[in-house]
Order: structure tokens, then sequence, then C-alpha cells
């Protein structure tokens, strides 16, 4: 008996796989790509490990705490459910991860989205559908819909003596500017109000592809950090720069800054302050001269916000250097820092460079420094009581919403809280009134 053409097969269930994205910006655009594609595959996203056909970790393997948290995820869906995939940083060494999870289905590295997707298809195969399985254009984001991160480009060509990216990531691969224009220009046509520029060295782009052309509307756009900003400026979203390291073409960004193209915004993770601490890990950027960089840039852009991470007790950092890293910090006034004590890092070329400080010491300059930057901290933060500032918002409940100003990113910054006589909703750009500030936070009413 033949079926009748009209009559419609029973669907098959759509596979269902649960996500455990771990690890910085970076690796959650990874995750972002492999689901955008499962999804297009017709999979779907469970919520929970125990009701899914397969468990995806995106491992983060930078630190050992890291690694720590990454192998308990992975021992939780494990456990929750049996049938896990590794993937990400932590999975370029899958020997340590098998020896503790001999029966996962399968590990793989690093911006491997092949093998993952090659080892879903494996374990539980896509019944795909081409009339129901539609994805949005713009990808799924794992981000709040008015946010989204954008990746311009994949690996490092630095060696930071602390940092196994490079030997996890590979060298600098800059992606096509038109290509990340035209995913730009997705996103904000998908309702997205906020680009986050990210990769693992921003101010680099395009220096793989000897900063080559690629066609972007009527134009060729240059694969280069100033043409790329530039152009996502005219997008008519907050576009926020991360991991920008201080090379000298940074200068030119800064007025597109100044001019409200771009958010007055630098995430610059300097890490140290002592020209001879910073030479021991091998920084990039010229370090020198530092201070009077940043004075011309708030020359140019007195809004300039400006983030940072810096490292404490790296091998060898005597009482003095790291009293060189103080005086900076008090006479840099930066907006946003964070202060990590320094962890050996499994591989990195600065385990061998002897003379670790001990970790009371550790501790003792972590605690030193953050006193130091909470008193910049609390006076800059101050001087915006007063400010009418544009806000951005993150959550919302009636009247009462938590945001982010323009000096904010999501995640890592402080917020605005937010009243207001209108209801607000996720995503709205409102002018508040600020009223009240603490060292991390804004406080003030929507005007
Ligand atoms: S710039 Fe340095 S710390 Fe950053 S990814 Fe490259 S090697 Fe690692």
């Amino acid at each position: 008996m033949t079926v009748p053409a009209s009559v419609p097969t029973p669907a098959k269930a759509a596979p269902k796989i649960s996500f455990v994205s771990l690890g910085c910006p970076k690796a959650l655009v990874d995750s972002e790509r492999i689901l955008t594609h499962l999804r297009a595959e017709g999979y779907e996203l469970a919520r929970r490990h125990d009701g899914a056909d397969v468990v995806i970790v995106n491992t983060c393997g930078f630190l050992d705490s890291a690694k720590a948290e990454s192998l308990s995820a992975i021992g939780e869906a494990m456990a929750e459910n049996g049938r896990v995939i590794v993937t990400g940083c932590m999975g370029a060494q899958p020997e340590e991860i098998r020896e503790k999870y001999p029966n996962l289905l399968a590990v793989t590295g690093p911006q491997a989205y092949e093998s993952v997707v090659a080892a879903v298809h494996e374990a539980v195969p896509p019944a795909h559908d081409p009339f129901l399985d539609l994805v949005p254009p713009q990808g799924v984001k794992l981000t709040p819909r008015h946010y989204a991160y954008l990746k311009i480009s994949e690996g490092c060509n630095n060696r930071c003596t602390f940092c196994i990216i490079p030997s996890l990531r590979g060298d600098l691969v800059s992606r096509p500017a038109g290509d990340v224009l035209r995913e730009a220009e997705k996103l904000v046509r998908a309702g997205v109000k906020e680009l986050l520029v990210v990769s693992q060295d921003t101010s680099a782009y395009g220096v793989d592809i000897r900063y080559a052309t690629s066609p972007w509307r009527d134009r060729e756009v240059r694969a280069k950090f100033y043409d790329l900003s530039a152009e996502l400026g005219e997008l008519g979203a907050w576009v926020r720069m991360h991991y920008v390291y201080p090379y000298p073409h940074v200068d030119d960004v800064i007025p597109l800054m100044a001019e409200g193209k771009i958010l007055p915004y630098l995430d610059m993770p300097l890490q140290h302050a002592s020209p001879s601490v910073l030479k021991r890990m091998r920084r990039p950027g010229n370090q020198e001269k530092q201070l009077e960089r940043i004075r011309r840039w708030r020359e140019t852009c007195p809004d300039l916000a400006i983030r940072s991470t810096f490292i404490v007790g790296f091998p060898g950092e005597t009482e003095a250097e790291f009293e060189e890293l103080l005086t900076w910090i008090r006479e840099a006034k930066l907006e946003r820092v964070g202060c990590f004590e320094y962890e050996p890092v499994g591989g990195a070329v600065a385990n061998e460079l002897g003379d670790p400080v001990p970790p009371e010491i550790k501790a003792e300059r972590k605690r030193r420094f953050m006193e130091a930057q909470q008193g910049v901290s609390i006076r800059l933060q101050k001087a915006r009581v007063g400010k009418r500032l544009p806000v951005i918002i993150d959550e919302a409940n009636g009247g009462i919403a938590k945001g982010r100003s323009k000096y904010d990113a999501p995640e890592i910054d402080g917020n605005v809280h937010v009243t207001s006589r209108r209801p607000l909703r996720v995503g709205d750009i409102v002018t508040v009134k600020i009223e009240r500030a603490d060292a991390y936070d804004l406080y003030g009413s929507a005007v």
C-alpha cells in the first residue's frame, strides 16, 4: 500500500541537548555557535541534564580553579545523565579528563565546532525537518537578547608567560570585517542593543590577514581595529570594546568614543605596572609611558572609562615592584579594576621562573591593592552623583530595575539601580538621574 502524499508522516521527537557553558565571554561565543548549528539541525535545548539525550560541557582550562570547576561540571553531568561530550579549552588536554571520566562519549578541543557536532550526531542523530527547524537568522544567543558578544578573531600571537591560551587556541585568526559586520547587523535587527566585541587581543585584529579588505554594503572595509570600530559605530547599537591592549594605534579609536560612535569604554587587561614584572610576564603593547597615554586619551575623551585586571604575586614580585603597582594604580585612576592572586597554570612558562611569592604575601598584596583602588573608585563614583546618564536596563520588575551605564560592561562591572514612575522593560535605554553612589554601584531615578 502506498501512502498518499498528502498524509503527513508522524514527526520524530526532536533530540534534546543539555548544555553547560563555563569560562570567559569568548567561550560563551563558542557555545552559541555550537548551539546555533545544532538548533538549525532540529535539536532542542533541555533545561535539565536528566531529560536530555546528551549533555555538552564547554570547559575552561585557564586556571586550576577553572579546571576544577570544569571537572565538577563534567562529574555532575555524568551523574545526572551519563551521556556526556566535553569541549572547550580543557578539551585540549584530554588525558586529564579521560583519567577521571573514562566513559565520556567524546572530548574535543577549543573551536572544534565540527568535532562537537559530529560527536552529537553519533550519540543522537538529528531528526531533521527543514520546515520546522527554523533557527532565527542571528543564531541562538545565550546572553539576554538585548546584548550579545561579537567575536572578531580566535587565538593570539602573544606569548605571555602566565598564559596557555595560545597553545590551546593557536595563533591569531581574524574574521573578515564584512563577516563580522553582517553578524553584528543581524544581531541589531533582531533587537540587540549592545554589542560586546571580544577576542583574545582585540587591538591586534587583522594583523594575520594583513588587514585585508572585504565587501560590506557598497564598500570595502579593512580588517583593522579602527575601521571595524568605525563601521560598528554606524549600526545604531552600543558598541563596547573588550581585551584591547595598549598598542599605539588604539589612540586612533579614542576620537570615535569622544564622538559617541562607540562607547567610551576600554577593557584593557594590563596585569601589572612594574616594567620588570611586565618583562617577566612578556606582555604585549608598549608599556612605557602608559600614564601619559591614558592622560592624552582622557584629554580627547574626558568621559572615557577604563577597566583593567592585575595580577599580584607573580613569581619574583618584590615588595618594591608591588609598590610600583600601587603608586601607578593611585595615579592612573581607572574606573574599574579586578585583581587576582597569581595562580600557576599547568604548562605555562612562568612556572619555570622560580621564586614563587608565598600565599600569605599574595593575599596581603591583593588586600592592599583592593584597598588602594577602593579609594579611587569611591571618588570616581561620587563624581557621577547629580549627573544624568543613559542606562541600559538588564532586569526589570515594574518601576524597579537594574541596569548599566556606558561605563559598565555586563557581568564584570557595576550596576545602576533605577526607580521609575513608568514600568521599564529589559533592553530599554533610559536617562537616569544619579542620586547616590557606593564603590561599585550607582542609584537613581528615571527622568
Ligand atoms: S595576550 Fe597574553 S594573556 Fe592574552 S591570550 Fe594572548 S598570551 Fe594569553
